[in-house]
């Protein structure tokens, strides 16, 4: 599949058809089509031989979508940053590109305008974009030419929990996505033309690459969810319900919250066809609940990692499966991907046309996660796992300390790490809560420097403090524990079997 092929198809022959809608505005293909033309124009005349990657910054307005597609279409890869990730954070980002452009696609930016030499405010975005404007992209001789992203070109750069405390960049290719979108468009026996796809991850994150290119892939419309919406049960519902949504792609975490409104039910979301689960474990409750309440909607369940790609395998989950007991699988890998199983440690390693070139200027941890097997990319994922005698692939959690909490993706080392830079931490570990085989929330075990923090309740309140500076609130441990010591191994190692048991 050629992503950007099939969007200008739809937008010469559907133009009127909208492409993305939010509470923040739509936008039609055609509209989409000609505005991020428009500014791809200005990003090539802007940036010239700068090559780097271009952040977008957001939340869920129609701007960032044309954003993204302005970068590809410009030839550079983009890097969506959400606006949920703290400033000091998005510093870190922009520092490890080195010298991007940072394009501000939301009214509501709280960035330092300092922040890098090139930035593009909101209002110069839609003057930029505006219809009133000639874009003479694509049109004859003595015009600007672009060069759009192919092949192995970097089409986007998503940045995720890096267990030094910096995030790392998973970069994944236009091939990579295509390859992503020949299969996924397979998905629930095959995704419906022009349907509804709620969004509700945030464009950092892999997930939300399901809804948005999967939609456009097949002339839908993304419904996205903002994040004050998400925080209100009764107005999400209202909203879903009178958006019409067809495909439901959230974590399974976001669907037990909305599960604690009784009227999150079938007759609300009469034109529900499917649940895409994607990014954490689905529990035999989730399903359960979820196949009752909505007896009309087929339960997929699909596994991957952001580094190949969203997702790799897939399986529906039928109502004797959820109601088995014993977890449910992941599925059958997709075609052009096969998983095969550490024979030591039964990690699972990817293989195929889906897996990421690499972490972005990290050659040591791409070396160390990523190799060629057979001349095929491959991707240790960390993660267990084991096969059933149908071929059905299940997950066994992890071989490290990556965990998922709520549908996010940290790595312990990561809150460590930003924890040990608070004045006053001497030492500090973090051990997750776990509840029916699910994180229910994080515990940091600190010892202090008692000339620095002298009194339990103050330091608490400080390093909570700190820690929101620098990442995102979801990785800020609930319970803060000081210790004079923490527990080791007969070898010398964090104990963290005993931690959890403390925690
Ligand atoms: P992310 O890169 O944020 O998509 O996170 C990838 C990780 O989430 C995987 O390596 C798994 O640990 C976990 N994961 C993703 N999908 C599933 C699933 N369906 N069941 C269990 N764990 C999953």
């Amino acid at each position: 599949m050629d992503i950007l092929a099939r969007i200008e198809d739809y937008a010469k022959t559907q133009g009127d058809k909208v492409a993305f809608s939010s509470r923040d505005g739509e936008i039609t293909y055609l509209e989409l089509w000609e505005k991020s033309a428009r500014m791809a124009e200005t990003i090539e005349c802007r940036m010239q031989d700068n090559r780097e990657p271009v952040v977008v910054y957001g939340h869920k307005d129609p701007m960032m979508i044309v954003c993204f597609l302005a970068c590809v279409r410009s030839g550079r890869a983009y890097c969506p940053v959400d606006v949920s990730v703290p400033n000091e954070r998005v510093e870190q980002i922009v520092g490890t590109i080195g010298d991007p452009l940072v394009l501000i696609a939301t009214e509501r930016c709280s960035l330092d305008a300092n922040l890098c030499e090139q930035m593009l405010s909101y209002e110069e975005l839609k003057e930029i974009t505006s219809s009133a404007r000639e874009c003479s992209v694509s049109s004859d001789a003595g015009k600007v030419e672009l060069g759009k992203c192919t092949g192995e070109d970097v089409h986007y750069i998503i940045f995720t929990s890096g267990t030094t405390g910096r995030p790392k960049g998973v970069q994944i290719t236009t091939e990579n996505l295509n390859n992503y979108l020949e299969w996924a468009v397979t998905l629930d026996g095959g995704i419906e033309e022009g349907a509804n796809f709620l969004n509700q991850a945030p464009y950092s994150f892999d997930l939300s690459v399901m809804d948005l290119y999967l939609s456009l892939a097949t002339g839908g419309r993304v419904v996205a969810a903002d994040k004050e919406l998400q925080q209100n049960n009764s107005k999400l519902l209202e909203y879903t319900s009178g958006q019409r949504i067809n495909y439901w792609v959230s974590t399974p975490s976001f669907a037990d919250l909305c599960l604690a409104d009784a009227n999150f039910n079938g007759e609300k979301l009469a034109e529900l066809k499917a649940w895409l689960f994607c990014g954490e474990v689905l529990t035999n409750q989730t399903a359960q609940e979820l196949l009752e309440r909505f007896p009309k909607a087929n339960l997929i369940n699909t596994y991957g990692p952001t580094e190949s790609t969203v997702c790799v395998t897939e399986v529906r989950i039928s109502k004797s499966m959820a109601e088995s007991g014993s977890p449910l699988p992941v599925g059958k890998v997709k075609p052009g991907s096969s998983v095969a199983l550490d024979p030591d440690t039964s990690e699972i390693i990817i293989i195929g046309d889906t897996v990421s070139p690499g972490y972005y200027k990290l050659p040591e941890q791409t070396a160390k996660a990523f190799y060629q097997r057979e001349g095929i990319r491959a991707y240790r994922t960390g993660d267990k796992g084991h096969f059933d005698e149908n071929g059905l692939l299940y997950c066994d959690g992890r071989i490290d300390n990556q965990i998922k909490l709520h549908g996010y993706r940290i790595e312990l080392e990561d809150i460590e790490a930003n924890l040990m830079k608070i004045d006053g931490v001497q030492r500090a570990a973090v051990v997750p809560r776990f509840k029916d085989g699910k994180a229910e929330s994080l515990t940091a075990f600190v010892i202090r420097d008692r000339e620095l923090i002298s009194d339990d309740y103050e330091g608490r309140k400080c390093i909570r403090l700190a820690l929101r500076t620098s990442m995102p609130s979801y990785m800020v441990p609930k319970r803060i524990v000081m210790v004079e010591e923490l527990p080791m191994t007969n070898n010398g190692k964090l104990d963290r079997k005993r931690l959890k048991e403390m925690a």
